[in-house]
């Protein structure tokens, strides 16, 4: 009997490592404050890496957040502006995006830009790229979603 009890709390255990194992892989929003740098000049400056920034990636910018982490972006139609737009390089911004188990590469949703003391919120749009404003969600601004 002793055996059989024993089993059994084998196979919850097995269960309960499986739940948290698939709870802990899935992607989560998050919000990260901090400012936009090149991710190679700043690994050159910081720890003497060899970034060749000119030859190869071109200045590609990432995020380094208020705690010292580093993340580069996913380069996708709303990531690509945050590695390439050199206007956002050095300002106070907060990235809402996701993020995954074990990266530090964001996936950026929306973002706000400090001005003065506010934040200002900017939202992508399908037609016209990154522009002041929420969309809920959406993937037009309110201009091009109406008919
Ligand atoms: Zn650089
Ligand atoms: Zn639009």
């Amino acid at each position: 009997m002793k055996k059989l009890w024993m089993g059994f709390a084998v196979v919850l255990l097995g269960l309960f490592a499986a739940v948290v194992a698939e709870e802990a892989a899935k992607k989560e929003t998050v919000v990260k404050e901090g400012q936009i740098v090149c991710v190679g000049c700043h690994l050159e400056k910081q720890y003497g890496a060899e970034a060749q920034c000119t030859l190869y990636a071109k200045h590609a910018q990432g995020l380094l957040a208020a705690d010292g982490t580093l993340w580069t972006f996913l380069d996708n139609t709303r990531g690509h502006s945050f590695i390439t737009e050199k206007k956002l390089l050095g300002k106070p911004i907060r990235v809402h995006a996701c993020a995954f188990p074990k990266a530090q590469v964001l996936e950026a949703l929306t973002y706000e830009l400090k001005e003065g003391e506010a934040w200002v919120a900017y939202d992508f749009c399908k037609n016209c790229g990154w522009e002041k404003g929420d969309h809920k969600g959406k993937d037009l601004c309110r201009d091009c979603e109406k008919p």
